[in-house]
């Protein structure tokens, strides 16, 4: 390798910096005939460094992280599920990569048959027939489903109808969501089995509830028994139900919400259907929605016909465009390469081999820890301290902490809001039992640990180069700076 300078115009030193101003950034200024005004007056502070010593600042730094090819972890909910490495592959493909998304239907009918091909996929493993593939995130697909409630509301004259009703164990996105699309929110109690309180439920439906929305399964990693009897509930009060679809892991290939009364659902694409999500993105939140919701959908939308494929933009009744462009288009390939690859039989599968793998740790775990609802569960559970452990003085926190000096990433903490002290985990579908059986060893030693008030705990980690730092302080008062001066 060696260590080409960048072209320089000028270099200003400063103590322990030095500053280059790359050559390329004048160009682009006079390209874009900036007004003087605008223009910086002093170079950008950016460090001058070779090559070598880039790759070695990154490799370091990577080598410090936990990621998902070094350890296992069983993050509850928000987890990355399978990600087979083909489809990054796919995914980097020239053919696909070179794409523009303007270009026209006629040079791209590959790539719209895959956006195609996929609403048809995940209209088939929900029960709903009318998709979106444009949201970028679980989040922005909750947001456009809304939207869309919305104008279906306001069609109809309905706009008195402005509460949805959540229940208290939702993720944080689902009242953040409704605030945005202009609803009020009301939340609905979980019943002392960690379900919807149905008699809550009912007290709160009324000429003002424009729909609920709920997430099956929950995140205690229980699936709603009675969400059947829910819809109908919702459904004769005039409202609509909105299914977070978010861990459709849990799910996929054995029950179909349109099936028991949903009528829209978002799916993460970055967590059931392929593609690594650590970091923060990139993603895709499709919604699916009922036929007499279809109309709503953003545009364009894609259509078969004789001809071909193309982009429909003339849809009247549309809430018009929710992303610049027609989604993320390699997160779709991907979801698309993974499910032609496992097929309905393989889906299926990721299904049972979640509960599966969940149940198991769920029934090790129990040997040790307080697991609030101890029954079957879905893809995931919540287990807590138990009375001995927490009048020990251990937290939630010290067993997470004490689990990255094992060699695991720790689980989602204190969430859900519902269960104290809560420690939420998702093994997923593809972890081996060996695997399994170390995490649930490691968890026995910590339990062991917190029984006996082992001070140790309160001092993890201490295996790694950043031992306990104040979190809430890190937020408040963020040090963002390389070696601030
Ligand atoms: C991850 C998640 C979301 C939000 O999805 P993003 O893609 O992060 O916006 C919403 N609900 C549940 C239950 C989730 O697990």
């Amino acid at each position: 390798m060696n260590d080409t300078p960048v072209p320089l115009l000028f270099e200003e030193s400063r103590p322990g910096r030095r500053c280059v101003r790359h050559a390329g950034a004048d160009r682009a200024v006079a390209v874009a005939g900036l007004p003087g005004s605008e223009l910086r007056r002093r170079p950008p502070a950016l460090p001058e460094l070779g090559e070598l010593d880039l790759v070695r600042h990154f490799t370091r730094l990577s080598q410090r992280n936990y990621g998902i090819t070094t350890n296992f972890y069983p993050l509850g909910s928000c987890t990355m599920k399978y990600n087979p490495a083909v489809n990054e592959r796919i995914a980097a493909a020239p053919g696909w990569t070179g794409l523009h998304p303007f270009q026209d239907a006629g040079e791209v009918q590959g790539a719209l048959a895959v956006m195609h091909g996929l609403e048809q996929a995940l209209a088939a493993c929900t029960g709903l027939p009318e998709v979106s593939l444009h949201p970028a995130a679980g989040a922005q697909g909750e947001l456009t489903a809304l939207m869309v409630l919305r104008a279906w509301l306001d069609e109809r004259g309905e706009d008195q109808r402005r509460t949805i009703l959540i229940p208290d164990s939702a993720h944080g996105t689902n009242p953040a969501s409704c605030t945005l699309a202009g609803f009020r929110v009301k939340t609905i109690k979980s019943s002392d089995r960690g379900l919807l309180d149905r008699d809550d439920l009912r007290g709160h439906l009324g000429r003002d509830t424009a729909g609920l929305m709920i997430t099956n399964p929950n995140t205690l990693g229980l699936f709603e028994e009675h969400i059947a009897e829910i819809c109908r509930l919702v459904h004769e009060a005039g409202g609509k139900v909105y299914m977070d679809g978010a861990n459709f892991n849990a799910i996929v290939g054995i029950a179909r919400p349109g099936d028991f009364g949903v009528d829209m659902m978002h799916l993460n694409l970055h967590k059931t259907f392929s593609t690594p999500h650590g970091g923060g993105g990139p993603g895709a939140g499709p919604i699916c929605v009922s036929e007499e919701l279809g109309p709503y959908l953003p545009v364009p939308r894609v259509v078969e016909e004789e001809a071909g494929y193309r982009l429909d933009e003339d849809r009247p009744r549309a809430i018009g465009r929710v992303r610049s462009v027609h989604g993320n288009f390699l997160v779709l390939l991907r979801a698309w390469a993974y499910v032609l690859r496992l097929g309905a039989e393989g889906l299926r599968r990721v299904a049972e081999n979640a509960v599966l793998n969940a149940n198991y740790l769920r029934v090790k775990l129990a040997e040790d820890w307080r697991i609030p609802f101890d029954r079957i569960c879905m893809h995931e559970f919540v287990a807590r301290p138990t009375r001995e452990m927490r009048e020990a003085g251990v937290h939630t926190l010290d067993i997470a902490k004490r689990l990255i000096d094992l060699g695991f990433h720790p689980p989602t903490v204190y969430f859900p809001l519902v269960v104290p002290e809560a420690i939420m985990i998702e093994p997923t579908e593809t972890e081996s039992r060996e695997t399994l059986d170390a995490f649930a060893a490691a968890m026995k030693e910590i339990a062991a640990q917190a029984r006996a008030g082992d001070e140790a705990l309160a001092a993890a980690p201490v295996r790694t180069p950043v031992g306990r730092v104040d979190e809430a302080r890190a937020v408040r008062d963020p040090q963002l700076c390389f070696r601030c001066s």
